[in-house]
């Protein structure tokens, strides 16, 4: 993780190390990721993501864009 946050800029809350759900829309259809390594306020509940596990998400929804799957759902390791 390149630059790593300890206080949340939206609420000061402190943000832990964790593991979220990300859903994105692949044109006709939706894909859902799990176990997403995220940055997430305790407070809040805002999330960050690191430039490595967006490039990641780019890759994963692109392949599910070109096959043109309407739902797809994946555990983000082992996608
Ligand atoms: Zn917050």
């Amino acid at each position: 993780m390149s630059k790593s946050m300890t206080v949340c800029p939206v609420c000061k809350g402190s943000i832990y190390n964790g593991t979220t759900v990300f859903k994105v829309k692949t044109g006709n259809g939706i894909l859902v990721l799990e176990d997403v390594p995220a940055e997430i306020c305790s407070l809040c509940g805002e999330k960050w993501f690191s430039d490595e596990v967006m490039e990641k998400i780019e890759l994963i929804a692109d392949d599910v864009r070109k096959r043109h799957i309407k739902f797809e759902i994946m555990t983000f390791n082992a996608a």
